[in-house]
């Protein structure tokens, strides 16, 4: 995605006030000799960011405004180490707060809807900004919070909550009890946003069919604001996100060099208005690429594809990167393969090569479905696997997570 003029002018206030508060980001540009950019190139030679710098700034090392300005902390649940404190001025919370406004606008969310909003309140970002942004758009909220099923199903029926905000797997938890316990007539619901980790179709489909609504996914993170930078609209065809807020730049994450848009690769960040704790290219280790053209809802913001998971999970093949989501989703458009699939990654002659195994039931040509397989997979990502079909029954399962892809060519 080009950077535009306004862009630049953005990115050189946000440096202005890094390098003024000494921050972390602020003494890189230093040592670099970078007071302010000009061009996409410039733009494109700024340093990245990491978690890791983040976390060296524990606890308040981000903070870029004066103290007097900020109004409130945020923190991101670091599963090893330091969490990350992320610092909002009233401005920051405000433009979350419009931000997520956007998001429900674009959901279709009026003033007249009644949002029961289930993500957890606290030091995490979740509730409190699917709140924030409701009160902006002036809907009524019904700020529960997670658990508690049985009194979650009360108040959906009682007061006749429209929206529900929500996790994928709390969302289908409650569909299920909905399901369960035959109160779908008492149930109001039309639309679900529904934050942003990885679910498949089959969930997305599950959900919106029990309860008979329409689901929106909705893309953030803690370090840049948190939920409400990006949500699909009605057309499904990936995330406008705010680029009036955000610059948004894919990288191929081995290189680090910025991919041309349609091209898969990590999500990279730059705050353009924050002041709290703004943020220059912050590598996000998402998975996902920006969707070239325009949205059939003729809105202007661009779009970011659904996330396919982490940049951990990536491979190289034959020159493509490549993630198992990837692979997933093709072999999960043959019906006549089973959920279990094994890919093994080698190196042959010099090359990476990939073997992928699925199981089928005795009814059909093993060696036809193996090239049909082959040959999407060509198709659709760029390289041909060597595909072989087994008997139902003959991969291995296991009660814990079961392995799926298996690196051989460091063994
Ligand atoms: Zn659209």
């Amino acid at each position: 995605m080009h950077i535009s003029e306004e862009q630049i002018r953005l990115v050189n206030k946000q440096i202005g006030a890094l390098v003024s508060a000494g921050s972390f980001y602020g003494k890189k540009l230093e040592e670099a000799g970078i007071r302010e950019i000009n061009s996409q190139e410039d733009f494109e030679n700024l340093p990245f960011s990491e978690k890791a710098d983040l976390r060296d700034a524990y606890p308040l090392g981000l903070m870029t405004a004066p103290e007097k300005d900020i109004v409130r902390i945020h923190s991101s649940s670091g599963t090893t180490g330091l969490p990350v404190i992320i610092p909002y001025t009233a401005k920051d919370v405000d433009d979350w707060g419009e931000m997520f406004k956007r998001c429900y606008e674009m959901a279709g969310i009026t003033n007249m809807d009644r949002i029961q909003i289930t993500p957890g309140y606290g030091l995490w970002t979740a509730g409190i900004g699917f709140q924030n942004g409701a009160e902006k758009l002036g809907a009524m909220v019904i700020p529960m919070g997670p658990g508690n099923t049985e009194k979650q199903l009360q108040m959906m029926q009682d007061l006749g909550s429209t929206v529900l905000c929500a996790t994928s797997s709390y969302a289908l938890l409650l569909a299920e009890e909905i399901e369960k316990r035959g109160i779908k007539q008492n149930i109001k619901l039309k639309k679900g946003v529904i934050g942003s980790e990885r679910w498949g179709e089959k969930m997305r489909k599950r959900i919106a069919d029990s309860l008979g609504i329409e689901l929106y996914d909705i893309y953030g993170l803690t370090e840049i604001y948190g939920p409400g930078i990006g949500i699909n609209c009605k057309y499904n065809t990936g995330m406008h996100y705010w680029d009036d807020y955000i610059y948004i730049e894919i990288i191929d994450p081995v290189t680090l060099k910025p991919l041309p848009d349609g091209e898969w690769g990590e999500i990279v960040i730059t705050t353009l208005v924050k002041e709290g704790a703004p943020l220059i290219r912050y590598r996000t280790h998402d998975l996902s690429r920006i969707i070239p053209g325009e949205c059939p809802c003729g809105c202007r913001f661009p779009r970011l594809d659904t996330i396919k998971g982490r940049t951990d999970d990536m491979m190289k093949i034959k020159g493509v990167n490549v993630f198992p989501s990837q692979i997933e989703e093709i072999l999960q458009s043959f019906p006549e393969v089973s959920s279990e699939y094994q890919i093994r990654i080698s190196h042959l002659d010099g090359k990476d090569t990939m073997r992928i195994y699925v199981e089928t039931n005795g009814h059909v040509d093993f060696q036809d479905l193996a090239n049909r397989i082959a040959a999407t997979i060509k198709s659709r990502i760029g390289f041909t696997p060597l595909v072989k079909v087994v008997e139902i029954g003959l991969l291995p399962r296991s009660e814990k997570k079961t392995k799926r892809v298996i690196d051989e060519r460091f063994d």
